[in-house]
């Protein structure tokens, strides 16, 4: 029986069962539009290694993905875990970083940024542990771990560092090993998370698929895979989540402001090509609470009713 063989990638996928199918060799359909989100990060590596470049990076390209020539595995129990890093880059006194290369959409780096690696992809972190942990293991030093992301919407970069956890390694570990060691399909486990049906290319095999859910209506509730639906509702929640960040970055913005400039009694500051302009506004505002009680019948008399409705989005549990 031919080894098996968990990659780097796959340890931190969310549902055991996926990692279950990968490692036992059942046969996945990569769908495509998940394949072109794959083929744009890939071609875009070696101009974000560029980019690095010129930042004041030196780094090592391990170009190709799982056709990559630096490759490292570790045995564990039941099999092996590795895979092949994208590089490893050093600067002045930040040595030996490993490091993976992302694409991000905007909502997804805005809060990957904000977050961090460890809060906000804990599967890239677990991903990173990995090659850590097979690179060691074969002698290679390795002093940091690192995410170097791009927004695809504005190519901003972005690294975020953080450092090998020997504890989270050994929880990794732990679960690949449980895994690995499995004769049957198991559930999808405790770190599942409602996303990673869309993203998991052994539907075909998986009785749990939520995406096999037929459409239906269940206590007013559509069930559904109707395509323009799931994508106007992933949309509308990208919206809102990128108009909370708006407001936070905006609040985060204007604690600095009030700080350093309207405090010191400054209207107005150039940098470099922006200019700040404070105005003092004013605003008036009928205080309807206070009418109602004061005047109930008359508010009575001009209370018109008009209907909207109000969409909210929020986490299946
Ligand atoms: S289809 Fe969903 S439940 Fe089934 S293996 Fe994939 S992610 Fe897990």
């Amino acid at each position: 029986m031919n080894e098996k063989i968990m990659t780097a990638s796959k340890v931190g996928f969310p549902c055991d069962r996926n990692i279950y199918y990968a490692v036992n060799g059942f046969k996945g359909e990569v769908k495509e539009s998940s394949q072109r989100i794959f083929d744009v990060g890939s071609a875009l590596e070696p101009l974000i290694v560029k980019w690095l470049n010129q930042d004041g990076w030196r780094v090592f390209y391990n170009p190709g993905s799982q056709s990559a020539a630096l490759e490292f595995y570790a045995p564990i129990n039941g099999g092996k875990i590795g895979g092949h890093p994208d590089a490893f880059m050093s600067k002045l006194n930040c040595d030996n970083v490993l490091v993976d290369i992302k694409t991000m959409n905007e909502r997804a780096f805005i809060s990957w940024k904000r977050n961090g690696t460890i809060k906000d992809k804990p599967q890239y972190a677990d991903q990173l542990h990995v090659y850590a942990y097979a690179a060691k293991l074969a002698g290679f030093p390795v002093d940091k771990l690192a995410i170097a992301g791009m927004n695809k919407n504005n190519s901003e970069l972005h690294i975020d560092f953080f450092d090998y956890e020997p504890e989270r390694m050994n929880k990794i570990i732990e679960r690949a090993e449980r895994i690995l060691n499995l004769d049957k399909a198991p559930e999808q486990g405790e770190r599942y998370e409602a996303w990673a049906c869309s993203y998991c290319d052994y539907c075909k095999h998986c009785e749990l698929c939520s995406h096999k859910r037929d459409t239906h209506v269940d206590n007013s509730v559509l069930q559904t895979n109707d395509a323009d639906i799931n994508n106007a509702v992933e949309l509308l929640k990208e919206a809102r989540e990128l108009s909370k960040a708006g407001r936070e970055l905006e609040n985060d913005a204007k604690a600095v402001l009030d700080e350093k400039v309207r405090m010191q009694g400054v209207k107005s500051v150039k940098v470099n090509n922006l200019i700040l302009t404070l105005s003092e506004t004013s605003s008036s505002r009928f205080d309807s609470t206070a009418f109602k009680k004061a005047y109930p019948e008359i508010a009575q008399d001009f209370i018109k009713t008009s209907s909207s409705v109000v969409y909210n989005v929020r986490e299946a549990v």
